[in-house]
């Protein structure tokens, strides 16, 4: 099923999202196959659960184009960031429009559970890096407008935004 994005400035796209229970509630696998759905439809590299108006710490990876499959991850964090950063554009479906160039580390180690519960971790230098970082953002409320200092589209839609 695809879900409605919401789109800043709604007030759970600031809210730190609640942590997701083991064993997965159907309400939360329900969620998760509706947020691939929702992220493929979309035609987005990943979405958080808070994009979709649910508070939980998941989110999805849609990197099928670089033919990674899509997947989730549930309570991720960052566990360590290397201290080379790399620039790149990013845009969020939370606000349309708006396309800005972010620096972030370049290779990061995650945690998370898989939808069983089991720890996982793994580090990557590549896009599951970047769109997992700008995912986990969403869990903890932060938006890339937070982030970008250099526009590439939308600067001034960003800055209405910014004032409200
Ligand atoms: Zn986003």
């Amino acid at each position: 099923m695809i879900l409605p994005v919401v789109t800043y400035p709604n007030k759970i796209l600031r809210q730190p999202a609640e942590p997701v229970a083991f064993p997965l509630s159907k309400e939360i696998a329900k969620l998760t196959r509706d947020m691939i759905d929702t992220v493929r439809q979309q035609d987005g590299v990943g979405l958080a659960a808070p994009q979709v108006g649910a508070s939980a710490r998941l989110v999805v990876i849609n990197l099928e184009k670089e033919g990674i499959p899509a997947f989730a991850l549930y309570n991720p964090k960052i566990v360590s960031k290397s201290l080379k950063k790399a620039e790149v554009e990013e845009g969020c479906l939370s606000l349309p429009g708006i396309f800005g160039m972010v620096r972030r580390p370049l290779k990061v180690k995650i945690s998370a559970q898989n939808a069983e519960g089991k720890k996982i971790s793994f580090t990557d230098n590549g896009w599951v890096a970047r769109v997992a970082q700008h995912e986990i953002d969403h869990t903890n409320g932060i938006l890339i407008i937070d982030l970008i200092k250099n526009y590439t589209k939308g600067g001034e839609i960003a800055k209405k935004l910014k004032d409200k």
